[in-house]
């Protein structure tokens, strides 16, 4: 689904992807670990392009990510191509980005009414059906800034899976929840996973992404260190790097 190859990523003179090599197959649910700072948030932000790099390819179910390497300079051709393939992309971060100022079934409803042209009773439709998977069917007309932290994300989650996305990325999605609302809106990903959706997830919720992870990615200075299962990755004792960083956060 998706082939990362000899991927750099420079800001100015950092040197911050090094060289990574990542498949990500239909159906597999990866997590990425690693330290702070190691460049897992850059490695999801040049999947969907919202940055540029330098030097390698990403290519999304044999479409190409990317304009000119080296500006980052796209054709309007190639604007419209990426704009299509983002579209396939569903991408959930830390911080839940609902407009304030629309309700939350309109914050579900805008992309598909928009972008893929759907009547306001097709987006209607989904978006509540979208609001029962995530468990907040009660909360259609209420405005954002009624809801918990967690119940944020989890409509997050909802506006990004009414774009129909063949991937799911997660930065961080629980990291600004406080504790309590942790698991409701893990449970709503481990029940997306189930359904056989594509997932790539940066999370420091250890116990999480053993429970979860088809494949566990660590991520060390730019480097993509060490990837396996979720038993090969827990199974490593504490004098490899990544069986320290997973046995102190764990
Ligand atoms: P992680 O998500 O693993 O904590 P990031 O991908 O956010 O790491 O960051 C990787 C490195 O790139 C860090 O050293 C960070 O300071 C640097 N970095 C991230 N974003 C920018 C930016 N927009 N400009 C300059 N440096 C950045
Ligand atoms: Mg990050």
């Amino acid at each position: 689904m998706i082939t990362i190859t000899g991927l750099n990523k420079y800001f100015g003179d950092h040197h911050v992807l090094k060289d990574v090599n990542l498949e990500i197959h239909k159906g597999e649910v990866v997590v990425v670990i690693g330290p702070s700072g190691s460049g897992k948030s850059t490695l999801l932000r040049c999947i969907n392009y919202l940055e540029v790099f330098q030097k390698g390819s990403i290519v999304i179910d044999g479409e190409q990510v990317g304009g000119n390497a080296l500006t980052g300079k796209m054709t309007r051709l190639e604007e419209r191509r990426l704009n299509k393939l983002r579209q396939r992309l569903g991408m959930v971060f830390q911080s839940f980005n609902l407009f304030p100022h629309k309700s939350v079934i309109e914050n579900i409803m805008m992309a598909p009414m928009d972008l893929k042209k759907l009547s306001k009773d097709q987006a209607h439709a989904k978006a509540e059906a979208l609001l029962k998977q995530v468990g907040l069917e009660e909360k259609a007309d209420v405005m954002p800034s009624s809801l918990s932290g967690g119940q944020k994300q989890r409509i997050a989650i909802a506006r990004a899976l009414a774009m129909e996305p063949d991937v799911m990325l997660f930065d961080e999605p629980t990291s600004a929840l406080d504790p309590e609302m942790v698991s409701e809106v893990l449970k709503v990903m481990a029940d997306l996973a189930a359904t056989g959706m594509t997932m790539v997830i940066v999370t420091h919720e250890m116990g999480f992404a053993r429970q979860i992870a088809d494949r566990i990615v660590f991520m060390e200075d730019g480097c993509l260190a060490s990837q396996g299962t979720s038993e090969e990755i827990f199974a490593q004792g504490p004098e490899t790097r990544v069986g320290a960083f997973v046995n102190k956060i764990y």
